[in-house]
This record gives structure tokens, C-alpha cells and sequence, in this order.
């Protein structure tokens, strides 16, 4: 049984960092003119009102893309980000935000294909609802750490898969590594990004070192690890403390842009005296 609902925890910092990530990687992809497929192995709901009580109950959003509204000293990565959130929701206020599948939904050019698996029925059911009819996109309400054998190598061989699961079920960081290393072996080339929670817990700390040893030995463009820590535990060590993306074969630019992205958000997104970030890579 799935508990966990996306739409408490959208435009949160842990979003802020994937979405920024997403929009620089999807559009390092659109530079050449071939197709590319976006797979998104746990694709939530795909969009989500922040003017609701369900959003308004934790307010997570207001500590996250909140922050950065209104700020008129956003280095590029980040404004690129910002620009395409105030996209989605046009003239006025922040009232809505973008998941993954919006984010490249709005990213991707004419031929490029959207594969969206997401299994709480809920959540599918409005993906479906908010997707369902785009060209070139395929919804399912399916396992997404199945998808990579039907979805991979793609037939245009350019793919970026996002691998985002809750981590609401403790195998979630085993299924993780697996399935990167799924994804390379069916297709060594592809873009995969995957999303991680950052806790005082031994699989949060693991999940990136068992990442970069699949990448070293899978991933022919290498990789890069990035963290930002932006929360305190809770008194007895528990709670998000901040999160990680890990991606192979990632663009040749992104490290630069996270090079000025990154203390900018720590700086804008902490709640803490001190909040840090970590940026490494093995490049090809
Ligand atoms: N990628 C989304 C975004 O950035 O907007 C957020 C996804 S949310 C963190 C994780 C989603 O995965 C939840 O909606 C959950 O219902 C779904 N889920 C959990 N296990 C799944 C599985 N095995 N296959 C597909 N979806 C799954």
C-alpha cells in the first residue's frame, strides 16, 4: 500500500534541486536536433496546486521555490529553473507547481517522447488526466523499476531516465542501485538521474557510493554527485536533512553550472546556520 502523496512535499528544496538538474540535462539533450525519450520511472502526479490546503498543511514549498520567487540575483542555472516555474504558472502569483513530467512536458521539443509510470492510483489517475491526451507521451499505471526493460535502449538511442521513488519502503534503495545499473547495461549511453533523500541513515549514506561504483564500471560519459544540506534532524536524529542527485553520463556543462548554483541555493534554501553543499564528478 502507497502512502506517500507528492503534492505535501511539491516545490520543496529537495524538488527545487532535481527540477533545477532536469531543466539543465533536458536541455543540454535539446542542442542536437534527434529525438530524445524521457522516462520517468515515478512520475507522481505530474502537477500540483500550492494554493490548497494540501499544500498549505506542511508549507514545505515556501522554504523551497518560495524562497527564490521573488529574487531578482538568480545565477543562470538557477533562473533557468525559476523561468520555466513562472512558465507554468503564468502572469501573477506562485500558485502552482511543476513535477518531473511538467517540467519535461514544457522542456521538450515536438518529437520527443514522455514514458510516465507512476502506481498510486490516485496520482496515476491525474497524470492521465493532465497528460493523457499530449503527443508522443505514454502513461502507465505501472512498476517503474520494470519500465527500463520495455522502455530501454530507446529507439532514437538518447534517453534521459529520472529515477525519483519515495523511499517510503526500506528496498527502495536496493531497487535504486539495481535499476541504474539496469538502465546502463540495457543502454550505456543514457542519461540517468537518480534522486535521493539525504538522512542520518546508513542506505541514505551508501546509496551514492554504490551509484558511483555502477557508474564507474557501466557508465562510458562518467558521473556527478551532488548533495545539498539545508535542514537540521529532528531531536533524535531522524527527518530530511537535505538530498542528493546522482547522474551518469551527465552533461559536459552541468558541473559548472552547479559550480554557482549551488552555494546560492544553500545560501537561499537554509534552514540552518550552516548549510553546505557537495559537488563531484568523474568526467569521461
Ligand atoms: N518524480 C516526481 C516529481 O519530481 O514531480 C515525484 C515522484 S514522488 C517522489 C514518487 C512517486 O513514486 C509517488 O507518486 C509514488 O506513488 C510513486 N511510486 C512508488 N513506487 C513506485 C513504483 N514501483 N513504480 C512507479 N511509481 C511508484
Amino acid at each position: 500500500m502507497l502512502a506517500y502523496r507528492h503534492a505535501f512535499h511539491a516545490g520543496m528544496h529537495a524538488d527545487v534541486l532535481k527540477h533545477l538538474m532536469l531543466v539543465q540535462t533536458l536541455r543540454y539533450m535539446a542542442e542536437k536536433d534527434k529525438p530524445y525519450t524521457y522516462l520517468d520511472t515515478h512520475a507522481g502526479a505530474g502537477a500540483y496546486a500550492l494554493d490548497t490546503a494540501i499544500a498549505r498543511k506542511t508549507g514545505e514549498f515556501a522554504h523551497g521555490i518560495g524562497r527564490l520567487w521573488a529574487r531578482k540575483d538568480l545565477p543562470p542555472a538557477v533562473a533557468d529553473y525559476v523561468d520555466l516555474v513562472r512558465r507554468f504558472n503564468g502572469p501573477g502569483a506562485l500558485v502552482r507547481y511543476p513535477g518531473s513530467p511538467a517540467v519535461a512536458l514544457l522542456m521538450r521539443r515536438a518529437d520527443d517522447r514522455l514514458r510516465l509510470y507512476e502506481l498510486h492510483p490516485t496520482d496515476h489517475r491525474l497524470l492521465e488526466d493532465g497528460f493523457g491526451a499530449e503527443a508522443h507521451t505514454h502513461i502507465a499505471k505501472g512498476d517503474g523499476y520494470a519500465s527500463l526493460k520495455a522502455e530501454l535502449p530507446p529507439p532514437s538511442r538518447r534517453s534521459v531516465t529520472l529515477i525519483d521513488p519515495s523511499y517510503e519502503i526500506k528496498t527502495d534503495y536496493t531497487r535504486v542501485a539495481q535499476a541504474m545499473q539496469e538502465a546502463l547495461t540495457r543502454f550505456a549511453q543514457g542519461l540517468v538521474l537518480v534522486w535521493y533523500p539525504q538522512l542520518l541513515t546508513r542506505d541514505s549514506q551508501n546509496l551514492p557510493l554504490r551509484l558511483r561504483k555502477i557508474a564507474d564500471d557501466l557508465a562510458p560519459r562518467g558521473w556527478l554527485h551532488v548533495r545539498l544540506t539545508v535542514q537540521a534532524p529532528d531531536e533524535h536524529g531522524f527527518g530530511l536533512i537535505g538530498s542528493g542527485m546522482f547522474i551518469a553520463n551527465p552533461p559536459f556543462v552541468l558541473h559548472d553550472a552547479l559550480r554557482t548554483a549551488l552555494p546560492f541555493l544553500a545560501g537561499a534554501m537554509g534552514q540552518i546556520d550552516e548549510p553546505t553543499f557537495l559537488l563531484e564528478q568523474r568526467a569521461a
